[in-house]
This record gives structure tokens, sequence and C-alpha cells, in this order.
């Protein structure tokens, strides 16, 4: 708005309908309702079921707790709130992770997956590192199903802070000499739901002395809208 009038409520409420946008509450709705339907209640009904009901309250540390308050990574923490971590490390996840040998210092372990193996008798890291691969909790769950000659093997290496070699492991990487390089990058926010870019760029040679590759510049597509419309025609 330009001018030396002021500008009046009406026109301001009309600049903030103009750049408001459609949030497609569909994509956003079932996570804040599941939130406020059921995650609010469950978390209240166990935290005030008894004086110290939040230690009841599930937890698994993993890359999302990065920025939580409660996470109580010392390395992380000023002075001051180091002085209170170091006197109550069980009441912050990392500390308290580590000394009760949780499921979820596992390297790749998943919350379903923790969940199978404490419903199976293994709570924790001196449980899983004498599990036997053939232990049933194993067959239980996908992830546990493919890494279950490992899991016991990181734990014996959490516990012991010793780490092994896994000889039977196979690696793959690309081939070292391609004639074509491509790079696609996808950008999806899957809070939304909504793809919100693109980007593709390439290199080709033909391994001729003297011959300079071929460059495909960078092309970018960028869907800038919130609309499923502009999903398919950019
Ligand atoms: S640090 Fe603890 S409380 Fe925070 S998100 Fe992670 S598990 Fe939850």
């Amino acid at each position: 708005m330009t001018g030396s009038s002021p500008v009046t409520p009406a026109q301001y409420l009309d600049a903030l309908i103009a750049d408001s946008e459609d949030a497609n509450l569909r994509f956003y709705l079932p996570t804040v309702l599941h939130f406020f339907r059921e995650d609010l209640l469950r978390v209240i009904g166990i935290g005030d079921a008894s004086a110290s009901g939040w230690q009841n309250l599930e937890w698994h540390v993993d890359g999302r707790c990065s920025a939580c308050d409660w996470l109580g990574h010392e390395k992380w923490a000023n002075s001051k709130d180091k002085a209170k971590i170091a006197a109550q490390p069980t009441h912050y996840c990392y500390p308290a992770a580590k000394l009760t040998g949780h499921l979820s210092q596992i390297a790749g372990m998943t919350r379903g997956a923790r969940k199978t193996l404490q419903i199976h008798a293994i709570p924790n890291t001196t449980s899983a590192a004498s599990a036997p691969a053939a232990h049933p909790a194993f067959q239980q769950h996908s992830h546990l199903k493919k890494e279950r000659s490992r899991i016991p093997l990181r734990a014996q290496a959490l516990i012991s802070s010793t780490t092994s070699v896994d000889i039977s492991a196979v690696l793959a990487s690309l081939a070292p000499a391609p004639q074509l390089h491509v790079a696609v990058t996808v950008n999806f926010d899957p809070s939304a739901g909504l793809l919100t870019g693109l980007s593709v760029f390439g290199r080709a040679t033909a391994y001729v002395t003297g011959q300079t590759p071929r460059q495909f510049p960078t092309k970018c597509f960028v869907v800038d809208q919130k609309c499923l419309a502009d999903r398919s025609t950019k």
C-alpha cells in the first residue's frame, strides 16, 4: 500500500486475505485431529495416573529429538544446563537412554522394532546383546527380520565400546566410469503431502582423449503454489 493516507482496518484485512494461501486442510487435519483426540489424551492420562506418571510415557531417542529441550545431550548444553542434566540424568532422554540401556540407542532401530522387542521380553541393550538371531521376536517385524544378526552385535558394541567388522556385508557402489551421470533432486513436503520442486542435471562422456564431457546445466522446476493443479502443469 502506498500514499500518505492511513491504512484502514478493512484494507489490512483485504491485504491479509489476499496474502493467504489455501492450506489444503485435508492434508493437515488427520494429523491435527489425531494429536488432539488421541495423543494428547493418552499422554495426559499416563502422566496424571500417578505422582511420577510421566516416567511411564513411551519415548525413543532418534534424529527427531535434536530440537527437543528434554534431549539432554551434554555436549550441546551450556554450563547451567549441564549442571541440571548432571543432577537428574534420568530426567533427560539422552543420558537416560545410556544409563538404562534403552533400545533406541541401537543404530537403525525404529520405534516399531523397539516396541516389538520390548513386547517379546527384550527390554534393553543387555537383553538384545544376548538374543540369538533365531529369537522369535526377530520374526515379528520387517526391520528386525532384516537385521536379526546385526542387532545383537550392535548391542554388544554399545555395551563393550568395541566395534567389529561385518565380514558378510555386501557393499554396492556406482560404476567408477559411467558414460552418463544424471542427478535428480526431488523436494517433497511430507507434512503437506505436496511436491515443492524438482531439479535435474547431467554429464555425458565417451571417454575420448581430448574430448570434454558434455555438461547439461541444472534445470529447476519450482512449485511455489500450494495448489494440486500446479503440481502437474509446471
Ligand atoms: S528427547 Fe525425549 S522427550 Fe524429546 S522428543 Fe526425544 S524422546 Fe521425546
